[in-house]
């Protein structure tokens, strides 16, 4: 993340429960007992923070993490200690085995030209480089077609080389009721079959939460370790990871009749209070989220009281309704965006997308700070 070049901490503050996070992690490998939990890192740890995260759930005691690319791998190689084992999920891009071998990180091949390379990487440096084999059972996204195992047993075969690990990705996990998590399933298994003796890996945090049979070898959580709601429909089980305040810059009494914010799309029917809070979607505060006449938008709250975005979201700026308020909110007063009060998921429901997206977009022009529970750590 670019660190703007001052920062004198008056903008918004963006708080990481580093506790959370562990505890997160711990309860999911309770739920897992008897497989590998893993930690997935990618995206700076869904935005959290790559190296901080990596390090909280090291301390917690995950061993094998997951990251998207070889850049993210090598800040969790640098950010933990030699006993990581650090999966690179993106698989391998073209001429970049050398960089994977010196940093100790192993794709998640997915392809035959990724296979071919990394094979080759093995013979030149006579080893058997760790690497995970990904098939793809329905997501048609990354991994080997299922008709091509036969190929990729040949290959290693060939040399005698063994994978640390294979695995597939649920396309419907979050929607347990699918019927595609069983076909998924099923044609994961008889992949397995192919490959006796090797760890095998299936879930995400859906995957892992909604089904023991998914666990096998290794699960791969990344949402539910930051809190997000992994499974549709169901209460979320997981401690929030992600505080994130805004303060108020001014507040302005608002006559019934009037509008607030571009375009004009929100008249209020009462005399209003309203608070312009220091956020927008430069900050990753979607637009989306904003309310209008026929559109209620999204919540944020202030003294713990829920209090409803009024108008469009500007650029660097929201109008909060505030008339409910005992007291209105002084200048500078910190409102919380995301907290107890407010989700990730909330904010994801009125956006109409996923707590994901509202993680990793968090992006914005805040300080940060890492807890571990109680007292701010810097
Ligand atoms: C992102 C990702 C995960 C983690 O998924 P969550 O839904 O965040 O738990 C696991 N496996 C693969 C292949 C992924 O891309």
């Amino acid at each position: 993340m670019a660190a703007p070049a001052i920062a004198t901490g008056y903008g918004g503050r963006l708080t990481v429960d580093l506790g959370a996070l562990k505890r997160n992690w711990i309860a999911l490998s309770k739920v897992s007992r008897g497989a590998l939990t893993g930690a997935v890192v990618k995206a700076d740890a869904y935005g959290t923070g790559i190296t901080q995260a990596s390090r909280a759930f090291h301390e917690a005691g995950a061993r094998f993490f997951f990251a998207a690319t070889p850049d993210e791998g090598i800040a969790v190689r640098a950010a933990l200690p030699e006993d990581a084992h650090i999966f690179i999920l993106s698989g391998l891009y073209p001429g970049s085995a050398p960089l994977y071998v010196g940093e100790r990180l192993m794709p998640c091949i997915a392809s035959i030209p990724m296979l071919e390379e990394w094979l080759q990487a093995c013979i030149a440096s006579n080893q058997a480089l760790p690497a995970a084999l990904h098939f793809d059972t329905g997501i048609n996204r990354l991994g080997f077609r299922l008709n091509e195992v036969s190929i990729v047993k040949r290959m290693i075969d060939q040399i005698g080389y063994q994978p640390q690990m294979i695995m597939s990705h649920l396309a419907c996990a979050d929607t347990p009721a699918h019927e595609k998590n069983r076909t998924q399933l099923a044609l994961f298994t008889s992949v397995m079959a192919q490959f006796p003796g090797i760890p095998a890996s299936l879930s995400n945090s859906a995957g892992l939460m909604t089904n023991r049979e998914n666990h096998f070898q290794m699960v791969r959580p990344g949402i539910a370790l930051y809190g997000g709601r992994a499974v549709a429909g169901r209460r979320n089980p997981m401690a929030p990871v992600v505080t994130l305040e805004a303060p108020v810059l001014m507040t302005k009494d608002v006559k019934t009749g009037e509008t607030v914010g571009y375009g004009a799309l929100q008249t209020m029917s009462q005399d209003s209070r309203i608070a312009v809070v220091a956020i927008g979607y430069a900050d990753g505060f979607f637009r989306s989220l904003s309310s209008s006449n026929n559109h209620r938008g999204t919540n944020v709250a202030i003294r713990g009281q829920l209090c409803p975005v009024v108008g469009r979201v500007s650029m660097d700026m929201i109008g909060v309704d505030v008339t409910d308020l005992s007291e209105p909110p002084r200048p500078g007063e910190m409102v919380e965006i995301l907290g107890p009060h407010v989700s990730v998921d909330d904010h994801a429901d009125v956006a109409n997308t996923i707590g994901y997206e509202v993680l990793t977009s968090l992006k914005g022009r805040y300080t940060r700070q890492y807890t571990e529970g109680a007292s701010p750590t810097g």
